[in-house]
């Protein structure tokens, strides 16, 4: 089927994307699923991870996404997630400094027992994650 898909990716506190798409991948949690119009209705959970999409004019375009879930219906793909930035809203030094945070977290678990290493390790996953889309091929927004 031809034709454009909606895509809206939403935070508690911002509309991070809100427009058509040619097609849109997201990081499901049991795998990366593609989207395109007149797809089977669908309700997931996301992972930390990068949602691709391709705009109405072609170009490619990156959001990290910090978990959270997908509705996908036959003509529109939901985003809902606890964060979310478009590649280019990613400030590269914060997320160098979580980074930083986060393994100074990890190494001093062993020797704190207040400290929680899931949470260490999943602000340390956001880090890279945001780095790592950051850091991506340039050309992409
Ligand atoms: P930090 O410790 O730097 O706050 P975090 O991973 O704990 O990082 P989140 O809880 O994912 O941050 O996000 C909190 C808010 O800060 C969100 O609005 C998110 O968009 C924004 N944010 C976090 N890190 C960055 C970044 N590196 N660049 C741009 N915006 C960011």
């Amino acid at each position: 089927m031809a034709g454009n898909i909606m895509l809206e990716v939403v935070t508690p506190d911002k509309a991070v994307v809100s427009e058509e798409a040619q097609i849109v991948v997201a990081p499901g949690e049991y795998g990366e699923f593609g989207v395109l119009i007149g797809h089977t209705s669908f309700l997931t959970t996301l992972k930390i991870g990068m949602l691709r999409y391709k705009d109405s004019g072609g170009a490619e375009r990156i959001v990290f996404v910090n978990g959270g879930f997908a509705e996908v219906l036959p003509d529109k793909v939901t985003i809902l997630a606890e964060s979310a930035d478009r590649r280019r809203d990613i400030d590269m030094d914060r997320a160098k400094a979580a980074l930083k945070r986060a393994e100074e977290r990890l190494a001093e678990v062993s020797r704190r027992e207040d400290f929680n290493f899931r949470r260490a390790e999943i602000a340390l996953q956001r880090a890279v994650t945001r780095i790592k889309i950051g850091e991506a091929r340039r050309g992409t927004a």
